[in-house]
């Protein structure tokens, strides 16, 4: 028998056959696509031809087909649909996968060729892609230790394999206190929570397999449950759980791992030659260096702190009203901010809820990659990993330009967050292949299934990126998509955000579920002013969280990271009523692979961009202004990783933003005298 992983897919658009694979597929494909990624880096490296772009470059950059296969399979099930098989698989791989990319980075003969060619790169006549190319394979090598010998070189595979295991443990420590832990309500529990909480909690009882409505640990029920539970305590009880994900002791506490993972990084970079990880992790990044960070952050902080604090007096009052006294706790500020929405917007979530239909959303997003880029979208009928999936064939012009695949819904089986990934990223070597792209979202289930704000905002985020992996034109697939710098990869999808807010968008879709009606006029404003509501707990929640992963990450690693974020939290005087957007038991961004290490900061930095950049359709004439899409595309949303962010960014407006937009956008500074 064939796997069905590694035979040809005959499926539409080769999307991978999913009905016909099943979890004993998976190591074997794994054992057999290593062993066949390996024979081709032998063969490069190895080749007694003279080392050309050709033969070396381009060699490796059309080598592993069959992996990308498997673990673009693998880890779209895993993340989104996981058993105790998969996680099984996960554990296992996690090793295999880094001794097997340990092994091509540590290929003295491959790093010759490479660093051969870097030498006498100027004599290849390549196009400017290609130098790119190159250049980047060369300083991934570099980066990852090749140019190590003896010990050093020993030690560096240590720490790489043992930092893969540890990301995973940190990941399933985290979804196995988030799968643990429920809270049962009674039905007298549900007084004061709209219906659509009150629906969520039942279903999330149902799937739980209690006798009743339960609160879950999901960001979707959560937040919700702690925005309208009138009962202090409960919201007390759910807040203190959801907090201590990852640091319940036991067999699933992440606090030593967490420990652990930093002294190695720190190693790391030493190996190589860093002062710090945060020196060896922003060397590839826009902002380049912790102390441009650190500006950043510190310039959005105190105006961000300044409002929270003013905020909390007026809620703590509020508090008062209701008889209670003492200090406004984390688990109160959801409660009383939405109570004041309520007063001071007269934006009731429950009565706006009805109007963000799920579907309608989906097509205000489609609708808007219509008229910006003429995208359009159809459904598609296959056959994917689980029920809730629904996939479109996204063309232009009659053109098949990508697959997008949504899978909305949350479910036990699925990690939290929401995310976008390319289950096949678009390239034009070795040949010509189109993109397959996946939004994950965890959107409570109804019928209709309604979103908060927010959900629809996640909506349009991680479309965004998805758009950046569709439009992706360039030739080799290492830089396609969103195969770029960490800080630059958030814009695309900050900035597709904004067209949620859009007048004429939210007139057109956000229609109620019910009588069809449109959102009325007077709603409309309130939401598009509500939007910067709470925006001081917002910055202050994702900037703290921010500086801690930073100090984490600058100097000698903290023996015990716990006392070091206290120490953080305590030199920039965090409010008492506001915790960290993740505190670091459960700070998955950081620990759980080194995608957003000393990274975390770089959605405020892609926030500078987008909150300029859509203020450059604005002046142009418009959001819908055309030559500024056509601007957009040319140089940010097709060109993937083929030059630097920054030339990317001007090219597109002619000049870098400043801090003072963000401001603007989040509403921290006054636009005009009168507000
Ligand atoms: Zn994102």
């Amino acid at each position: 028998m064939t796997n069905p992983i590694l035979s040809a897919w005959t499926t539409p658009f080769e999307i991978a056959p999913f009905a016909e694979i099943s979890d004993d597929d998976f190591a074997p494909a794994l054992d057999k696509a290593m062993d066949a990624h390996n024979a081709q880096i032998d063969a490069i490296a190895n080749n007694s031809d003279p080392a050309s772009f050709a033969n070396t470059i381009e060699a490796l950059e059309a080598a592993g087909e069959q992996i990308d296969k498997v673990l673009s399979v693998f880890f779209t099930v895993a993340g989104a649909d996981s058993n105790p098989a998969r996680e099984e698989l996960q554990r296992e791989f996690s090793p295999k996968l880094s001794a097997h990319f340990s092994g091509i980075s540590s290929n003295k003969a491959l790093f010759r060729r490479v660093a051969d060619l870097w030498v006498r790169k100027d004599q290849l006549d390549l196009t400017d892609e290609q130098a790119r190319v190159l250049m980047l394979t060369h300083r991934g090598f570099v980066r990852a230790g090749s140019a190590l010998e003896g010990n050093d070189d020993t030690r560096m595979q240590e720490i790489k394999s043992r930092l893969a295991t540890l990301g995973t443990s940190f990941t399933q420590n985290l979804l196995a206190d988030e799968r643990e832990w429920f809270m049962n309500l009674t039905e007298n529990d549900l007084e004061g929570l709209p219906g659509f909480v009150v629906d969520a909690a039942r279903a999330a009882g149902d799937e739980k397999g209690a006798d009743g409505p339960v609160v879950t640990l999901s960001r979707s029920l959560i937040v919700p449950f702690l925005q309208f539970s009138p009962r202090r305590d409960l919201r007390e009880k759910a807040y203190r759980a959801w907090t201590a994900r990852g640091a319940n002791g036991g067999e699933t506490d992440n606090r030593e791992i967490a420990a652990e993972i930093l002294n190695l990084r720190e190693e790391r970079a030493k190996l190589l030659g860093y002062s710090s990880f945060a020196d060896y992790k922003l060397e590839t990044e826009m902002a380049r260096t912790p102390d441009r960070v650190r500006d950043l952050l510190m310039q959005v902080w105190e105006p961000a702190k300044a409002r929270a604090d003013s905020d909390a007096e007026t809620l703590t009052a509020m508090m008062q009203e209701d008889g209670i006294n003492g200090p406004l706790e984390a688990w109160d500020w959801r409660y009383y901010a939405e109570k004041r929405r309520k007063a001071e917007h007269d934006l009731d979530e429950a009565a706006l809820k009805p109007y963000l239909q799920l579907d309608r959303m989906i097509e205000a997003a489609f609708s808007c990659a219509n008229r910006l880029f003429g995208l359009e979208f159809a459904p598609l009928d296959v056959p994917l990993y689980h029920s809730d999936c629904r996939a479109w064939d996204v063309t232009r012009d009659g053109q098949h330009i990508a697959v997008f695949i949504g899978d909305y819904f949350a479910r036990g089986s699925k990690r939290s967050g929401a995310w976008c990934s390319a289950m096949r990223s678009q390239a034009k070597f070795p040949k010509v292949q189109a993109p397959v792209v996946i939004n994950v979202c965890n959107f409570a289930k109804g019928d209709p299934a309604l979103l908060s704000y927010d959900d629809a905002r996640t909506l349009f985020h991680e479309f965004g990126h998805a758009l950046h992996q569709m439009l992706s034109n360039v030739t080799y697939e290492s830089i396609s998509g969103t195969s770029v710098a960490r800080d630059f990869v958030e814009l695309p999808s900050q900035l597709y955000e904004h067209w949620l807010e859009v007048p004429e968008v939210l007139a057109e879709f956000a229609t109620h579920a019910e009588s069809g009606e449109p959102m009325p006029q007077d709603m409309l404003k309130k939401v598009l002013k509500a939007a910067n509501f709470d925006q001081g707990f917002q910055t202050v929640e994702y900037v703290a969280s921010a500086l801690v992963d930073l100090a984490f990450h600058e100097g000698e690693a903290p023996a015990d990271p716990m006392a070091k974020q206290a120490e953080v939290l305590d030199g920039i005087d965090m409010p008492h009523a506001i915790g960290m957007r993740h505190a670091t038991p459960h700070f998955a961004h950081v620990f759980a692979g080194d995608g957003y290490s000393s990274g975390y900061y770089s959605y405020m930095w892609s926030e500078v961009m987008d909150a300029d950049a859509f203020a450059a359709f604005e002046e142009a004439g418009g959001a819908f202004d055309t030559e500024r899409a056509k601007a957009l595309e040319d140089n940010i949303l097709s060109t993937g990783g083929s030059r630097e962010a920054e030339e990317l960014y001007l090219a597109f407006r002619g000049r870098l933003p400043g801090v003072e937009a963000l401001l603007k956008g989040r509403g921290l500074i006054a636009t005009c005298p009168d507000q």
